[in-house]
């Protein structure tokens, strides 16, 4: 029997990338729109990925008794003093987007060390009765130009560390494999596994 969650979360990008790493394990995931779903407008003001992620999820807790979780995610860059890490999405729109934000970041980068990592914290409540939360982190390095066209955000400039290649380079299923959000649904998944609300044998793959 599949097993339902909500993804408390009106970015039609995470939502596609959350349900092709859940999908083969038998898990159905909705969003907001997919349920009419109207929770009140939040400040994300949390002072981690962890309690963003966790003011997203609890503002769906009222509408809902299925499982939420809620991803909230970001670019670090090192020599930018890990900006602009849990205000990425925020940084990119002060831009006027993200090609804008994505050209900014390389011309700050000149001369500069390259490393960068991709954070992302799921967030679940409705399982347990404290919410549970699941990292994932993919290191790679900003390159000096846009290179590909998948994905969203700032993936075209963000080299992944196991591929070489940037996440915007990667097909979907690829970047499902490395990608900090992957790494992250995978712990979610085994969670699930062990505690027997799932009996998947069909591991989300992630590669390191
Ligand atoms: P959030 O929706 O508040 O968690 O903001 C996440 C922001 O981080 C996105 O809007 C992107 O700017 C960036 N981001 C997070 N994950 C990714 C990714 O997988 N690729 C590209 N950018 C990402």
């Amino acid at each position: 029997m599949n097993y339902e969650i909500i993804l408390a979360t009106n970015n039609k990008h995470k939502l596609q990338e959350v349900r092709e790493i859940l999908s083969p394990c038998g898990i159905v995931v909705y969003g907001l729109s997919d349920l009419q779903l109207h929770p009140e407008e939040v400040d994300e003001n949390g002072k981690d990925y962890y309690e963003n992620a966790l003011i997203k999820a609890n503002s769906v807790k009222p509408l809902t008794i299925l499982p939420v979780i809620a991803d909230d995610s970001g670019l670090e860059v090192i020599a930018l003093d890990n900006k602009p890490g849990l205000h990425s999405a925020r940084y990119a729109a002060e831009c006027g987007g993200h090609d804008k934000a994505m050209e900014n970041i390389i011309n700050d980068l000149e001369g500069k060390d390259r490393s960068a990592r991709f954070i992302c914290d799921i967030v679940a409540i409705n399982l347990d009765d404290k919410p549970l939360k699941f990292e994932g982190i993919c290191e790679g390095e900003i390159i000096d130009h846009k290179d590909g066209t998948s994905g969203f955000g700032y993936d075209p400039i963000f080299k992944c560390k196991a591929t070489g290649k940037t996440f915007a380079s990667m097909d979907s299923k690829e970047k499902n494999l490395y990608s900090h959000r992957a790494l992250a649904l995978k712990k979610f998944v085994t969670y699930l596994r062990v505690t027997g609300k799932i009996s998947c044998h069909n591991l989300p793959k992630h590669e390191h």
